[in-house]
């Protein structure tokens, strides 16, 4: 039976007790055939388990069909990583058996682990990227929040969606005191009113290129197989303070994503000024975000749970990015617990040798642990990067183009551990692994075109990568 012919059944909430049990065994089936031939979907492998539990087979008709639409996208795609999306804020408890074998699987906890907020950072802490070497750059840090009073967007419908909308624009108005502002809406209509906040075309593609706004989400198939995108573009919009510098995304795959994005260095300033916007929203009358006692700040994807912040940095890395692809500076990134995207945003390419770079965990570590992972994480790709930048150069030097001296080419190439011993886990050793064939690669075509010498080798990479090229 295929996906939506299940929701439909499901739908019915009469089913008889035989019914209700078939439909548990072909769906049961569908996460098996899934998850065979994609061990990977989270969703698949831990339905399979729930269906199976005797907590799973006496959902009520009611409940069933709930789950079902929390697991839909992990079945409708099944290369998902994670594959699940909760639909109601209370979902997260209402199939506790399920989603905690997959938010600790993703984030890699323990079952005793529980999420606190902090945004302490150390008083002499400074994270100014041009201690780095680095000038200015873009920087963005953005968290997920959704409020306790509406559904999480999977189950809105359009009325729904606008009056969201509507109630988020009486809120902005409270922050005009502070920060001034300007509310852009998508929305054709307000449920058949006019909407004064309307914005032409053209002027929605300005902001999406300026990196304002976000994307037509409707042409991705892991939000709509949820229903996060539906009704597009009704209930979507953002406000954008006088400055330009404090953004909130309205009806995206959070109810609210709320940023701070400048030019410059000091991370340390943009995230303050984060938790001012944060603080300046929770004091409004009527907002209150959703927040869970174990997981932190409540969001759609799981993979988002905790601290919903991703920080993130467009840098140049040009040697790492050399072959035009991700993955050098990918394998790199890894074992610095950072995520590495195109300037686009997830699944964009490199461009120019600019990447997105961001720490990878949200949940189970604090606001301030995510800003120190990023402030040294971009301090060690920069060095290496120039490292070999610099490596390069000299090889340049007094050189006529294509005859370089292979003598004063990097004979050895060498990824090592730090001093202290890392513990790792098999999953990271298999990255490494992994790692260490790229690098070769990699090394291969730098010998290929002479940017390094024949009998360079590559030793070792592991978490904490040191990079060594010498010339021995
Ligand atoms: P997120 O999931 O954190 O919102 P996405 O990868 O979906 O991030 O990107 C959303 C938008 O934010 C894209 O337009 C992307 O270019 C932009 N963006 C992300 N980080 C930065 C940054 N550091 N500077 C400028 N724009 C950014
Ligand atoms: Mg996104």
């Amino acid at each position: 039976m295929s996906a939506s012919k299940i929701l439909v059944s499901l739908s019915n909430l009469s089913l008889s007790n035989d019914e209700k049990n078939k439909l548990i065994t072909d769906l049961i089936e569908k996460c098996e055939c899934v998850s065979k031939e994609n061990p990977g979907n989270l969703c698949a492998k831990y339905a399979t388990e729930y269906l199976k539990s005797e907590e799973g087979k006496s959902l009520s008709n009611e409940d069933l069909l709930g789950f079902y639409k929390c697991i839909k996208t992990g079945i409708e795609n099944p290369d998902s990583k994670l594959g699940a999306y909760a639909t109601k804020v209370g979902d997260y408890k209402k199939y506790h058996s399920f989603f905690d074998k997959v938010i600790r699987d993703y984030h890699g906890a323990k079952t005793e682990d529980i999420h606190s907020t902090d945004w302490t950072t150390l008083e002499d802490a400074s994270f100014d990227l041009k201690e780095c070497g680095l000038e200015e750059v873009s920087m963005r840090i953005r968290v997920g929040r959704n409020l306790v009073s509406f559904d999480l967007p999977a189950s809105m419908d359009k009325i729904i969606r606008v009056q969201f909308e509507k109630k988020m624009t009486t809120a902005f108005d409270a922050l005009k005191e502070k920060y001034g502002g300007v509310y852009h809406s998508l929305s054709p209509d307000w449920n058949e009113e006019k909407n004064p906040f309307l914005i032409s075309t053209e002027k929605y593609e300005e902001l999406v290129s300026r990196h304002f706004m976000f994307k037509d989400m409707s042409s991705d198939s892991y939000l709509s197989s949820a229903s996060i995108s539906s009704d597009w573009p009704y209930g979507r919009g953002c406000w954008i303070s006088d400055d330009e510098s404090n953004i909130i995304w309205v009806g995206e795959e959070d109810q609210l994503r709320i940023m701070c994005m400048k030019n410059g260095s000091d991370l340390l300033k943009l995230f303050e000024d984060l938790k001012d916007l944060l603080d300046s929203i929770e004091k409004v009358e009527g907002i209150e975000f959703a927040k869970d006692k174990d997981y932190g700040y409540i969001t759609s994807c799981p993979s988002n749970l905790g601290t919903a912040m991703r920080a993130s940095v467009h840098i140049k890395i040009p040697q790492l990015t050399i072959d035009g692809s991700i993955s050098a500076v990918d394998h790199l990134c890894k074992p610095l617990g950072l995520s590495v995207r195109g300037t686009g945003g997830e699944h964009t390419p490199v461009v120019d040798g600019i990447l997105d770079i961001s720490p990878s965990s949200r949940l189970f570590v604090s606001e301030s642990q995510i800003l120190s992972t990023l402030y040294g994480g971009i301090q060690s790709v920069v060095a290496i990067d120039n490292h070999i930048s610099n490596f390069l150069n000299g090889n340049a030097k007094g050189e006529k183009e294509g005859e370089q001296d292979e003598n004063k080419c990097p004979s050895s190439f060498v990824l090592v551990e730090n001093d202290k011993t890392v513990e790792r886990d098999d999953d990271e050793k298999k990255r490494s692994q992994q790692a260490v064939k790229d690098m070769k690669k990699k090394m291969k075509q730098m010998k290929k075109s002479s940017l390094m010498g024949k009998s360079a080798k590559c030793l070792h990479l592991s978490p904490g990568p040191v990079l060594q090229l010498t010339n021995a």
